[in-house]
């Protein structure tokens, strides 16, 4: 068998697209535009590219891009009373704090103070709890992105089997949860589980999110199964070359040989993400104006 590719940049392209429509009627429904605020806490390279790379994106989308960017040594208070402003300001409608942040700044009470209903990453724990009880609330980028191209391809997920390797709090957790709000049964593996060549190869989809290259083999993979490799990792550099390449957590060459459909790496799982950031902040642009959005619209 050679498996479909899950081409993630086209499927964010049309997302992002009608993103975009949406979020001129929202415009002119409520006289302003959905704005999106990022905090960009110190000088990471890698958090600049993703920093710029979001702002690129919301303007591309018709909606409004703040982007607030401190020095490394800023005192927590101070990055808590910008929090606070920004959860006031009636121009924002997500607030995105870039992670990780840099020195002593605590990360959870920082997360903690965005206010649940601007907080369209998803990370807050009242979002985290409404999730888990089945109440409306943000979910993770990259978990729902997955979601998304999964529920695509394969339509109603019930009674499939569903193994997400990984459990951390943005991936692996919430991927388990809306896998199982959608009827799957669930299996959740992480770094203690035994024989994880067995339990991956009982399952019909698998979400492998554990930041280690191409550690699930072709041969794990169930006939016809369906691959969301979140994995994003480097190898170091061959042949004299500047970067080494992207590879996934799964051994794509090998997995394609048994699976019905995987996600490439780069241009799979990755695009979603910041295109699931635009459609959480055009949901809580409608929320905070009272507005409906239109059904089925994103
Ligand atoms: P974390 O490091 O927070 O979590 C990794 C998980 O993998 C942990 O639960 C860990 O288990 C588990 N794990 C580690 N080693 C093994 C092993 N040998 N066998 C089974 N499980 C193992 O990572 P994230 O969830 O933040 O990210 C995972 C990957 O996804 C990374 O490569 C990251 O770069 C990528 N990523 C990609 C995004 C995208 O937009 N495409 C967005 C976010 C992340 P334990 O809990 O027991 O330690």
């Amino acid at each position: 068998m050679t498996a479909q590719i899950i081409d993630g940049k086209a499927f964010a392209g049309k997302l992002r697209d009608k993103i975009g429509r949406v979020a001129a009627e929202f415009e002119s429904e409520a006289g302003r535009k959905a704005g999106l605020a990022v905090v960009l806490v110190g000088s990471d390279a890698a958090s600049e590219v993703y920093v710029r790379a979001k702002g690129r994106a919301t303007v591309a989308a018709n909606m409004a891009s703040f982007q607030h960017r401190l020095p490394a040594d800023i005192a927590q208070a101070d990055l808590l009373a910008l929090l606070e402003r920004l959860n006031g300001d009636p121009a924002v409608d997500g607030i995105l704090v870039q992670l990780p942040l840099p020195g002593e700044l605590d990360e959870q009470a920082i997360i903690a103070a965005i206010s649940p209903d601007k907080d369209v990453d998803g990370f807050h724990v009242t979002n985290a709890g409404r999730l888990a009880v089945g109440q409306e609330g943000f979910v993770p980028c990259t978990p729902l992105g997955c979601m998304m191209m999964l529920t695509d391809r394969m339509g109603d997920l019930s009674g499939k089997s569903a193994v997400v390797v990984g459990r951390s709090n943005i991936v692996g957790k919430p991927m388990a949860q809306l896998l199982l709000d959608a009827n799957a049964t669930v299996t959740i593996a992480h770094s203690r589980t035994k024989d994880l060549a067995d339990v991956v190869r009982g399952a019909d989809i698998v979400v492998a999110a554990v930041g280690r290259p191409e550690m699930i083999r072709g041969d794990w993979i169930k006939p016809g199964a369906t691959i969301i490799d979140v994995g994003i990792n480097r190898l170091p550099p061959e042949n004299g070359a500047e970067k080494g390449r992207l590879v996934g957590d799964v051994a794509f060459a090998e997995a394609a040989e048994h699976a019905a459909a995987i996600t490439p790496v780069p241009g799979g799982v990755g695009p979603m993400t910041i295109a699931v950031l635009l459609r959480n902040t055009l949901v809580a642009a409608y929320r905070n104006e009272g507005l409906t959005l239109p059904e089925n619209a994103l």
